[in-house]
């Protein structure tokens, strides 16, 4: 019988990159070709129409149908000259990935004849029969409406024949079944908040934009081998290898030279993102073999979300044209490196200044520190919920595993920043005595416009700051980016309000005590933003920590700073529903108790069914592929063992024989080892699938079912090395890390 695996390994090793047709002009000029963007509105749509989606889009003005039907023409017009006869909503249901379904534009008119059309009413709204999607519980099946509206501000592209809509995705009764509408609306509520706290340094500023730059990880592994792993095709992760002799420890694969065919892959990536808009900037070999990275420049938030699902999916297309799968998931091999997403993000104004970038003067510096300390109280007072919006299944083999950021979420300021914060914080003991008579001396140093001292990054901290940003690393390779934004920027949200309403209130103060600013050469306003932010630097310091977050002395530190340790998946998801989680999002307007009850619903769900198919891959490859392969291969040594008492006296085969008898041995103990596991593993499943309640379930899964997937890969990994290499019928670690 021939080995499947020898054959893809063969064939893997023939395979050339492939020819990439690279288009004639520079990629400046092919840059959004595919997207409806202003240069194409301007050019397709009237100039009253023109200036009224640009009001709905900066300034999210209401849009009227009449405007909306002009807007489809236009659209209709562009989209036809470039081939396209279908159109979809695109949206981003409570699933991986995102969801369409196309109609094409033909319809018939009155004379019984074909025309095509494509008015304004199909471009704002549609209702998808969406009974199958995710939402826990908020639209039965008898009541399956949910619709899906146009979001403005992410411009419509074609994708081969088709027009994508970018869209939100909603139940009829209004609930948020999807992740862009809270993105929505926490946007508008940090753009709200940060844009009334700008006013106090300066009142031109009319709107804060948040931004995110993401750095996408993946894997690509050659497609033989791929489906020749039956664990990978169906749970995208390995569930069983046994470590490769070489792997990352050299250190010779992080920004290498990148393998042609990989080369190849990529080059036709980047031309396909930048026609769809994706400003593609970086590429490289990350730190395990066959990883790499894609990272583009940052851009506004939502925009930035979608353009990392779609690209994410057109990876997956690239990848299959080019012989390749992309596997996304955050822990494909174990004992190296995962993939993470990270999460640079920032907020800045309409007036172009950066936020979180210190500037040139003492006022640009006491803004940085606003909004630096401010953004530390939002991530303090909401650690716990912003390690459940980036946790998963997947994701939990990645955080805490000793490497990346653990799974408690802190902050690195790196040497400058926190010695800028623990001046401030000083200055005010210094001053106390003082307080009143003098007032307080303003005293905040010089920064250096640039601070981004590469020396000192810490890669073990999920929350960094670089310079001009955050970095929120903990973020999954496969996640959606707009979980982790929607509780980050509410988050920064709630402080800033609170901090506004906090110095307000100081102003007063201080306003009727004449005696404090006096002298200083300093308004109340400077002094009560100076009060509020000492304030904070001291409640939230908790937060801040530079020193090794893989350490041990770490999370007993952590837990007696009162940071959220929790590390099973399933239990970190219950932050989302904390009394001052509920509160952060009611009050915000970007989810209700309902929606976050009904959405953990859907989180625990998925949980569930993830390790559910990771139990029954595991339990089926175990029982027939491993053991008949092991069992095969121990019926020859057998036979050996028995011929050996033909030919020589008993005591000299018995010697003879000795390291066969070993082996023959142990391989009926694992074998008998795994059976005896799997089980244990199908019986704690069925206690599992017996509990009703979803979080309960989830709970029984990830205590009782999951640790037995460890204990039967440990056996399998061990077989692996006995059993004879032309009988193992799985990829290995080596063949799937190193051929390309
Ligand atoms: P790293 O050194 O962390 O790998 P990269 O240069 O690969 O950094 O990626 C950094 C990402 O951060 C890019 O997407 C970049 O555009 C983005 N970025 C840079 N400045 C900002 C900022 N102020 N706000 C948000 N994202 C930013
Ligand atoms: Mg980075």
């Amino acid at each position: 019988m021939e080995n499947l695996r020898f054959q893809v390994v063969e064939e893997a090793f023939k395979k050339k990159p492939l020819d990439v047709k690279v288009p004639a002009e520079r990629p400046y000029e092919y840059f959004g070709k595919k997207v409806f963007n202003r240069e194409r509105m301007y050019k397709y749509l009237p100039k009253d129409v023109y200036d009224k989606m640009i009001d709905v889009i900066d300034n999210g003005a209401r849009l009227d149908r009449a405007v909306a039907d002009e807007v489809a023409k236009g659209m209709k017009q562009w989209a036809t000259e470039n081939g396209v006869t279908h159109y979809t909503h695109w949206f981003q249901p409570l699933t991986e990935g995102t969801a369409e379904k196309h109609d094409s534009f033909i319809e018939h008119d009155h004379k019984g004849g074909m025309v095509e059309e494509f008015s304004g009413k199909l471009l704002v709204q549609q209702e998808p029969d969406a009974s199958s999607f995710p939402s826990g519980g908020i639209r039965s099946t008898f009541e399956a409406r949910g619709y899906s509206a146009w979001d403005p501000t992410s411009p419509v592209f074609i994708i081969d024949d088709t027009l994508c809509i970018p869209t939100v995705f909603i139940s009829y009764s209004g609930e948020a079944l999807d992740y862009k509408a809270p993105l929505l609306r926490a946007l508008r509520a940090v753009s709200a908040a940060a844009t009334d706290v700008c006013h106090y340094f300066d009142p031109a500023v009319k709107k804060v934009n948040s931004n995110l730059g993401w750095e996408q990880e993946y894997f690509l592994v050659d497609e033989g081998l791929y489906s020749a792993r039956p664990d990978l095709l169906l749970t995208g992760r390995t569930l069983m290898g046994h470590d490769s002799a070489k792997n990352q420890q050299m250190d010779d694969h992080y920004f290498g030279t990148i393998p042609d065919r990989v080369q190849a892959f990529m080059k036709d990536l980047e031309i396909q993102a930048l026609e769809l808009g994706i400003p593609c900037k970086t590429r490289h070999n990350e730190v395990a073999p066959n990883q790499f990275e894609l990272a583009p420049i940052f851009e506004e938030t939502n925009l930035a979300v979608d353009h990392n699902m779609l690209l994410m999916s057109l990876m997956k297309k690239v990848a299959r044209k080019h012989k390749f799968r992309v596997l996304l998931h955050e822990k494909p091999f174990a004992g190296i490196n995962g993939s993470g997403k990270h999460n640079n993000w920032s907020l800045s104004t309409d007036t172009g200044v950066l936020l979180h970038a210190p500037g040139k003067t003492s006022t640009d510096n006491l803004r940085f520190v606003v909004f630096i300390v401010e953004t530390l109280m939002g991530v303090y007072r909401h650690n716990g919920l912003l390690k459940a919006s980036i946790m998963s299944a997947s994701n939990a083999h990645r955080l805490g595993a000793n490497e990346a950021p653990p799974a408690i979420i802190s902050s690195f300021l790196g040497k400058q920043v926190s010695e800028l914060l623990d001046h401030i914080e000083n200055a005010d003991k210094d001053q106390l005595a003082l307080a009143g008579k003098h007032g307080l001396k303003m005293d905040i140093p010089v920064i250096p416009e640039l601070l981004i001292d590469n020396t000192d990054r810490n890669r073990t901290s999920p929350f960094a700051f670089t310079g001009n940003r955050f970095e929120f690393r903990a973020v999954g390779s496969e996640a959606n980016c707009a979980s982790a934004m929607t509780a980050l920027n509410s988050a920064v949200a709630e402080a800033l309000i609170n901090f506004k309403k906090r110095v307000d209130a100081r102003i007063s103060e201080i306003k009727n005590d004449p005696q404090y600013a006096a002298g200083t050469g300093h308004t109340a306003k400077f002094h009560a933003i100076l009060d509020i932010v000492r304030e904070d630097i001291k409640e939230c310091k908790a937060i801040r920590f530079d020193g090794n977050g893989y350490s041990d002395e770490w999370v007993k530190e952590a837990e007696k700073r009162g940071l959220d340790v929790e590390k099973s998946c399933p239990k970190i998801f219950e932050r989302y529903l904390d009394e001052k989680s509920i509160q952060l999002f009611e009050g915000l307007k970007v989810m209700t108790r309902k929606e976050l009850e009904a959405r953990n619903e859907v989180k625990w769900e998925t949980y569930t069914k993830k390790i559910q198919i990771e139990a029954r891959v595991l339990g089926d490859l175990s029982m027939n592929h491993i053991i008949p392969v092991a069992t095969r291969y121990q019926s020859q040594l057998l036979e050996n063992v028995e011929n050996m008492k033909d030919i020589f006296p008993a005591d000299k085969a018995e010697k003879l024989s000795a390291r066969n008898i070993k082996i023959i041995e142990e391989i009926a103990e694992r074998t008998s080892s795994i059976e005896k596991q799997v089980e244990e593993l199908i019986n704690a499943r069925k206690v599992a699938n017996k509990i009703d309640d979803e979080h309960k379930k989830a709970i029984s899964y990830h205590d009782k079912v999951e640790p037995k997937l460890d204990a039967i890969r440990s056996e399998i990994d061990k077989l692996e090395l006995i059993v004879d290499d032309s009988c193992w019928p799985l990829p290995k670690y080596r063949e799937l890390l190193f051929i390309r």
